[in-house]
């Protein structure tokens, strides 16, 4: 589920997603603990991959 885990810009705490990305701490802006580029794990990040792949596949099909 760590997919979910975000990072509030401003107070640097960590919250899971909501709809409208708003730290529950402060208010602030919640963002991706990591980015692509900066990802700890090349597991997580195939695994992302693949993700969105499936996502990608699933909006052409209704296309
Ligand atoms: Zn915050």
């Amino acid at each position: 589920m760590t997919r979910y885990l975000k990072k509030c810009e401003e107070c640097g705490k960590y919250g899971l997603k909501n709809t409208d990305l708003k730290c529950k701490y402060c208010g602030g802006k919640l963002v991706n603990p990591w980015p692509p580029k900066f990802s700890p794990q090349d597991k997580y990040q195939e695994y992302r991959i693949q993700y969105f792949k499936e996502e990608f596949d699933k909006k052409l099909e209704r296309v």
